[in-house]
């Protein structure tokens, strides 16, 4: 039985889907201002791993996540550049599709972006003003927070103990508290028309009308970084369940990336994007790293602490090289140990199931060194299916390996890059490293990669 931890009771609950057999899941997911960083990312790859997991266990997951992709940075930075805000926005989901992509997340079953959900929005907000939750001043939507009595349950604050924001007494609102829905428009800025007048959505009402659109009234799990418990789902909370949607049954929340105890802020610089990380490590090497810590726990960041975690990646696929050796044919996916599962279980506790990992990588090395094939082989075929629920299977198609060419173009593409690395070790063998060096060159001018790693070299095509 899956148990997971609800922000919202503040427990670990068993998980029953809505509909059997079926899970849904609306993740927030970026606000594309800029190209995403490691700490960006996080959100997305721990959700990753919920979802590969419910997948595991047999569930038909429909996976929503959202691309904000209007909102006022955006805007500032579009006006810097004397470009539309789609320029910037196109620009920076690009990057994120990239960097999600080069991680092996599997692609959303639908991604929504915000403009293109007006009309659900101005429908959301009509109820709202129709039943007396939300009111319009000046062309600005505003939600009337008091008018719902339980707002504050998720993040656990009661309404009187929570600080409006600086400017909150300047904008008509007829309490500080009240959040704006819908923002009427300002000059040179993008706008929609609405019944209220010309104007854009105020971020969380998106979120609620997107959710619903593709999920329903109702729906499983609702995830998203911790720093957006409040006000973005309390918002969220707020103006679907007064709307009469039964909203989302599940909350689920992934800590930060810190670095140097802090959030992982943009000041550090464009050393920790996505981009450049990948350049220091192989991205299934970071996947691992990022993967590794348990979602609700706070990552410190370190590059001495990635490089040692793919240190302990590599040993787990200098052993599956081994036993591939030694079995004679490539490896399958084979049998999970119950104690993986049971520690996915326990609200995904990927440290405790990777520690099964590398308990079952020490067996099957000692099943090597004995000389015990089949049970060398059996624990490298589960170490696969464990690696392939936290999306590090190295022979995944996704990390295109030439251990998966599964396809007659790759599998003949794999017979002559073998033929050109047996040719350079044998060159370098013979000490002739102009020799090896030429095929080197004549692999990379085809766009074929060679790394050398303790496995042996391995080849990609990129
Ligand atoms: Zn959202």
């Amino acid at each position: 039985m899956l148990n997971l931890y609800d922000t919202h009771t503040r427990t670990l609950r068993p998980f029953e889907p809505l509909v059997a057999g079926r899970v849904g899941i609306y993740v927030c997911g970026a606000t594309v201002q800029a190209p995403p960083h490691v700490g960006h990312i996080r959100s997305g790859l721990s959700f990753d791993i919920l979802r590969r997991w419910l997948m595991a266990l047999n569930f038909d997951v429909t996976y929503i996540r959202n691309v904000t992709d209007i909102d006022d940075k955006i805007i500032h930075n579009a006006s810097h550049e004397d470009v539309p805000y789609w320029v910037v926005a196109m620009r920076n989901e690009r990057a994120f599709t990239w960097a999600y992509d080069v991680l092996g997340c599997l692609p959303p079953t639908y991604e929504p972006r915000a403009t293109g959900h007006i009309p659900e929005m101005v429908a959301l907000m009509q109820r709202l003003i129709d039943s007396g939750y939300a009111y319009e001043v000046n062309g600005t939507v505003w939600f009337s927070v008091r008018s719902w009595k339980s707002y504050g349950s998720l993040s656990g604050q009661r309404l009187d103990d929570i600080m409006p924001s600086a400017d909150a007494a300047t904008l008509g609102k007829r309490d500080l508290h009240d959040f704006a829905l819908w923002k009427a428009a300002k000059t040179d800025e993008p706008y929609w028309d609405t019944p209220w007048g010309p104007g854009r959505p105020g971020w969380h009402i998106e979120c609620s009308a997107m959710a619903t659109k593709y999920l329903g009234a109702e729906f499983d799990i609702h995830g998203g970084g911790i720093d957006l418990v409040f006000p973005h789902h309390e918002n969220e909370i707020a103006q679907s369940c007064s709307a009469g949607d039964a909203y989302a049954r599940y909350w689920l929340h992934n800590a930060w990336v810190t670095t140097s105890g802090e959030k992982m802020s943009k000041s550090l610089g464009n050393s920790l994007l996505v981009s450049e990380v990948v350049k220091r490590v192989r991205p299934i090497e970071l996947r691992y790293y990022l993967g590794s810590a348990h979602y609700r726990s706070m990552l410190e960041f370190s590059y001495d602490a990635l490089e040692e975690s793919a240190v302990g990646f590599r040993r787990v696929e200098a052993f599956l090289g081994r036993a591939t050796e030694a079995a004679g044919r490539q490896l399958v996916t084979g049998v999970r140990p119950e104690i993986f599962d049971a520690s996915m279980n326990d609200d995904l506790g990927v440290p405790g199931a990777i520690a099964v990992v590398h308990d079952t990588v020490r067996a099957g090395n000692a099943a090597l060194a004995e000389g015990d094939t089949t049970t060398a082989v059996a624990a490298a075929e589960s170490v696969i299916a464990m690696l392939d629920v936290l999306g590090v299977n190295p022979y995944a198609s996704h990390w295109s390996t030439s251990a998966t060419a599964d396809d007659s173009r790759d599998k003949a593409l794999g017979v002559l890059v073998a033929g050109a690395l047996q040719a350079r070790s044998d060159a370098r063998a013979n000490k002739d490293f102009a020799a090896a060096d030429a095929v080197r060159d004549q692999l990379a001018e085809a766009g074929v990669v060679i790394e050398d790693t303790p496995a042996g070299p391995r080849w990609t095509v990129g």
